[in-house]
């Protein structure tokens, strides 16, 4: 009777854990920050129906394989897509079997985009458009571990603390949306924190020193944290907050992950109109 109730247990349990099994993405990328370049080998698991899997790559990078236990053959080809307006490379995978759980790695290389690199600095963010994605499932949200490799005259942050670091190597775990896994590697970061029993906010300043702004930017955030907390988020609050600094000046974004990459040179939340970015950026995670 024992085993029976253990055996219903073990089965509802791999039925339950079955439905809410996420895709899973692991990540090793190479960057080379003064050549601006890098190699990147993504592994994905994920559901193939049909004994098929369609991915989309930033046209502008070089795909040098496609590989996996039960891939069968690739294509790969440009097209052009409506809803982006862009040419995207869709590559597209045929597995030996109809099984459900399939796992494939990309690899590929290419130039750092000149909107995310500059003297010391590489980015590799959602707006970046550096890994590849299944169509329609950007925003899904997958369970990831990104190493990244940097020489070691480079550090590395991203939207949580590394997991694991030694000098040329970092490694990054969490759940996100699969196009938003990323991190910025620099010479340099300074860092602000400012830390109440609610919550930690945390800013990291590539290959330059913290101003008054920025430490208006991380007292700003603070208040409307704690005021988003109260209004829309008691359900679900902010307890960290990560703001990236890269240095380029491009524009704000808002990541799930509960935190903002604030691409401009200058930004002064003294500024009513940066203030009002800076409430935005934040209530994304809502
Ligand atoms: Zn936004």
């Amino acid at each position: 009777m024992r085993m029976q109730r253990f055996l219903y247990l073990c089965l509802f349990l791999m039925t339950s854990l079955g439905c809410v099994a996420r895709d899973n993405v692991r990540i090793e990328v190479f960057i080379q920050p003064e050549a601006r370049s890098f190699t990147s080998q993504y592994t994905l698991t994920t559901r193939a129906a049909e004994g098929k899997l369609i991915l989309h790559l930033n046209k502008q990078y070089h795909l040098s394989g496609v590989t996996g236990p039960n891939v069968r053959t690739y294509t790969s080809a440009l097209f052009y897509d409506k809803f982006t307006d862009d040419t995207l490379r869709r590559i597209t995978i045929e597995f030996t079997d109809r099984q459900a759980q399939q796992r494939v790695t990309v690899q590929y290389s290419g130039a750092i985009g000149e909107r995310f690199a500059t003297e010391g600095m590489a980015e590799f963010t959602a707006h970046a458009n550096w890994v590849p994605t299944i169509p329609d499932q950007e925003y899904t949200v997958v369970d990831y571990r990104l190493t990244v490799r940097v020489p070691t005259t480079y550090q590395v942050v991203s939207t949580r603390a590394a997991r694991r670091s030694r000098p040329g190597q970092y490694r990054f775990e969490g759940s996100t949306s699969a196009i938003e896994i990323g991190a910025l590697a620099a010479r340099q970061f300074t860092t602000l924190t400012s830390a109440t029993p609610q919550f930690r906010v945390n800013l990291y300043k590539a290959n330059g020193p913290c101003t008054a702004p920025d430490s208006l930017l991380v007292q700003d955030a603070g208040k409307i944290i704690a005021y988003f907390n109260q209004i829309i988020g008691r359900k679900d609050p902010i307890r960290k907050f990560t703001f990236l600094l890269p240095g380029v000046d491009r524009t704000a974004s808002g990541l799930l992950d509960n935190a903002a990459i604030i691409a401009y040179t200058s930004f002064n939340t003294h500024d009513p109109g940066d203030l009002l970015i800076l409430a935005h950026e934040i209530s994304h995670k809502w």
